[in-house]
């Protein structure tokens, strides 16, 4: 059910989604099909998405009478607690933000509900009507920042797209269950039939890179660490292919747990060189803040959760033998 949020739950959210690229935009609605279950999303772009983009999802769908509450500020169906966030949306502000920076349609059926319905906004406008359509929910974003010249410019449509690719395989590598497709200017760019973490890593990083990678499965309580990392020999200079998920969240390194998982490499990698892999850490919800920063991505985990993780690490290095990497030494 859709509600409005209670005013102290306002005041403790640092409230103020803004969308200020098209990569922006297809988080929300990315975001928005995952917490409804969706086990496939197709992606399509128009002019790099500032003319117009599409999110369908095979998703639980909106209940027609609540659609048109759907796109009102701060309005949510997932908040239960702030203190144990479960699902990606909480805010209530996506779609409120995406309907200020271009013109809404959603179009949306729960499997039950005998046909769809759709609710279009664009700032103070909004228009609902009964519309025929499949079950699960489809967003449009028509003209996005038209009306909003500073914001649009800087923007180009080829980076849109690429920066719109990028974010697809980070999220698409933390949930490779996920059957994905994009399109752009009517081409297929991507296709992606659904799996587990190494059919996702070869589909976004190649076969080279995912021959290279070793699983990582640890669990103890209600913990996990699961996902791939690489084994040394595909060690990067930068940290730009070694991505964290907390509870299905992408997520910048918290800095102790970067340390963890470099501190189980040890003597396998060089200096200064970091690892490709993706991990998800799975905890219970009530041990991490995710309400600090309006992006979601900066979290505080309450526990200290390094030695968990460099033993994860740890057991996946040692579960097969493994040579070191450069430098090589020289003997005699
Ligand atoms: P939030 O995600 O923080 O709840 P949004 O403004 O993004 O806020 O979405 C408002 C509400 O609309 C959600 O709580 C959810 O109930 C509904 N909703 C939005 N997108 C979808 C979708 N793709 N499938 C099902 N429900 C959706
Ligand atoms: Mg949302």
């Amino acid at each position: 059910m859709i509600r409005v949020l209670p005013e102290e739950v306002l005041r403790e959210i640092a409230a103020g989604e803004v969308v200020f690229s098209v990569a922006d935009a297809v988080r929300e609605l990315l975001e928005n099909s995952l917490d409804a279950g969706a086990t496939r999303v197709q992606v399509a772009l128009w002019g790099g998405g500032l003319e117009r983009l599409l999110v369908r999802d095979n998703g639980q769908g909106i209940p027609k009478e609540e659609l048109p509450l759907a796109v009102e500020r701060h309005t949510t169906s997932k908040l239960e607690r702030l203190d144990r966030i479960q699902t990606l949306g909480f805010r209530g502000e996506g779609l409120y933000a995406l309907r200020q920076a271009g013109r809404l349609r959603l179009t949306s059926r729960p499997r039950e509900q005998l046909g769809a319905a759709t609710v279009e906004a664009f700032l103070d406008e909004v228009r609902f009507y009964a519309h025929p359509g499949p079950p699960g929910t489809e967003a449009e974003l028509k003209d996005l920042f038209l009306h909003l010249p500073a914001r649009r410019r800087g923007l180009s449509p080829k980076e849109e797209e690429r920066k719109v690719l990028l974010l697809l395989f980070r999220y698409l590598l933390h949930h490779p269950h996920l059957a994905l497709g994009v399109r752009a200017d009517g081409e297929e760019r991507f296709v992606y039939p659904g799996g587990g973490f190494l059919e996702a890593a070869k589909a976004v990083w190649g076969p080279v890179v995912a021959n290279r990678l070793l699983k990582v499965e640890h669990r103890e309580g209600p913990y996990a660490l699961e996902g791939l990392l690489s084994r040394p020999e595909l060690a990067r200079p930068r940290r730009d292919r070694l991505f964290l998920a907390v509870n299905g969240r992408p997520a910048e390194w918290p800095e102790g747990l970067l340390k963890a998982v470099l501190s189980a490499y040890r003597e396998l990698l060089p200096k200064n060189s970091f690892p490709v892999g993706v991990l998800n850490l799975t905890l219970p919800p009530e041990e991490v803040l995710v309400h600090t920063a309006p992006e979601k991505a900066r979290l505080r985990l309450l526990k200290d959760l390094s030695p968990f993780v460099e033993e994860g690490v740890r057991r996946a290095l040692t579960s097969v033998p493994l040579a070191r990497a450069l430098p090589e030494r020289s003997f005699g």
